[in-house]
């Protein structure tokens, strides 16, 4: 099977955000994932593109889907892929990030996917190894990846990013998707407005360039996406919400919310998803409306596209195969 081939290398050793990318590069990523989704439903999907290469996952925090996908895109790609977790690593046995990034280095892995709990973790963990860094997630920073598939799932419906207007509802404040999407969507000419309570908010939110709401039916009025977001209660102290059931009330979506969108709007959600509290179930089973599982499968493309990208050599020369 032939792997798909896009014309240009990335020209950065790290995917560690959106943040500082350019149009061209965003462009070129969702370009290659798109040959990749095509692959991706073919019967045969082993490739050659990383024969040779070693992926390793190591994430410090729980994840379904960035895992799982991070883990078929290298297979389907033909590396060798391990995955690591804190709790069966030395780190139980006090073991610093720095020094377990060290050691997985002296293994001459090709790639590490890392996600961690602090912002800034991944930054810091690049900086120390000799392979390309994928950021899983790093805290309440970014999750690029997650923006990317966002980015693909909606040009693949809509068929373009520039002039579209979407609402990031819900806890934008602990959230590295909210982020990476703003980035994101900024940089390709999209509107960006966010949608949450106060106490869900960074008080400078609006210096990344959205507009703030804080009704959900004046916010998402005129919108094409409509983008929910899990509270992330792992990441909170104390409480921010009075209840979830006044949440749910004021700005979980539900068809009657979703009214005040343009007719034909779309809802996304990057998962894992809580039905009740920030999404009805109506709405999130709507086939007619609901992205959410076309995100899946636009995350296992995109990542294909990652991982051939930064294993490609600067030159934009195919890595010679290994003998
Ligand atoms: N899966 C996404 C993340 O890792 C969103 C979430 O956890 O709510 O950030």
């Amino acid at each position: 099977m032939t792997a798909p081939h896009s014309p240009t290398s990335f020209g950065h050793r790290h995917l560690l955000g959106i943040e500082g990318l350019a149009a061209g590069e965003i462009t070129a990523l969702l370009d290659l994932s798109e040959s990749y989704v095509e692959h991706n439903r073919r019967r045969d999907k082993k490739g050659q593109v990383l024969r040779g290469r070693t992926l390793i996952n190591v994430f410090f925090e729980s994840s379904t889907r960035t895992r799982t996908s991070f883990e078929l895109a290298g297979k389907r790609l033909g590396a060798d892929v391990i995955n690591i977790s804190p709790e069966v690593s030395a780190v139980k046995k006090g073991e610093t990030l720095l020094d377990t990034a060290m050691t997985l280095n002296a293994m001459h892995p090709d790639v590490l996917v890392v996600r961690h709990p602090d912002s800034g973790a991944v930054h810091l963990l690049a900086q120390k190894v000799t392979c390309a860094v994928i950021n899983g997630g790093d805290g309440k920073h970014e999750h690029p990846t997650q923006a990317l598939l966002d980015a693909l799932t909606i040009r693949r419906r809509l068929g373009r990013l520039e002039g579209l207007m979407v609402a990031i509802c819900g806890d934008i404040l602990h959230s590295r998707v909210a982020r990476s999407n703003i980035h994101l969507l900024n940089i390709m000419g999209a509107r960006v407005r966010v949608v949450a309570p106060p106490t869900l908010l960074a008080c400078d939110i609006e210096r990344m360039g959205v507009e703030v709401f804080h009704d959900m039916r004046a916010g998402l009025q005129g919108c094409d996406i409509v983008m929910m977001l899990r509270l992330q209660t792992e990441r909170m102290q104390g409480s921010f919400v009075p209840s979830i059931r006044e949440y749910f009330h004021f700005f979980g979506l539900d068809h009657d919310k979703l009214a005040s969108a343009k007719p034909h709007a779309l809802i996304m959600h990057p998962g894992p998803m809580n039905r009740g509290v920030e999404i009805d179930s109506l709405v999130a089973d709507d086939i007619f409306r609901s992205l959410i599982h076309e995100q899946v499968e636009m995350g296992v493309a995109v990542r294909m596209a990652c991982l051939d990208l930064l294993t490609r050599d600067l030159t934009g020369n195919e890595p010679s195969e290994a003998v």
